[in-house]
């Protein structure tokens, strides 16, 4: 059975300023990240679709003791996108170590970032991020998509 959409697929839509997910052509409903079966109905009929790339914030950690490799503290983020499916990734502030139960609820936009190699991984990957609505990425990058919140 093919993927109809594979994880190297869905990071390089990413790294395009696409949030790629499947939509199921038996329920309707959206998967995302990519699966072989659709997450609602575990159907197989799943058609590669363009997602909206906002989101909200349902829950998150602060990492304070990092593996190696990482800079700590960070913000590692559960976001429920507008189509449904919950998506982790870094939720990018300019201070994560002050993050409060507060943004849980905040609206967020998708982006990604690059992770350069290291010792575990197998090369290069891309992270999943959050932005909060309003407040423009602490590096600069560019958001998946500008959202109106
Ligand atoms: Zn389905």
């Amino acid at each position: 059975m093919a993927y109809p959409l594979t994880h190297r697929q869905y990071y390089e839509g990413l790294k395009a300023g696409k949030l790629l997910g499947l939509k199921c052509g038996k329920c309707g409903a959206i998967t995302a990240p990519p699966k072989i079966n659709c997450l609602q109905c575990n159907g197989a009929d799943l058609e590669v679709v363009e997602l909206s790339g906002q989101a909200e914030i349902k829950t998150f950690t602060v990492v304070r003791v990092p593996p190696e490799g990482m800079t700590a503290p960070y913000v590692v983020a559960l976001a429920e996108l507008a189509e449904g499916p919950w998506l982790m990734g870094n939720l990018e502030v300019a201070d994560p170590g002050a993050v409060t139960m507060d943004i849980i609820g905040r609206k967020v936009t998708v982006g990604h970032k690059v992770v350069p190699a290291d010792l575990y991984s197998a090369g290069e990957g891309v992270a999943v991020t959050f932005s909060i609505c309003g407040s423009p990425p602490p590096s600069g990058r560019e958001a998946v998509k500008k959202m109106i919140c």
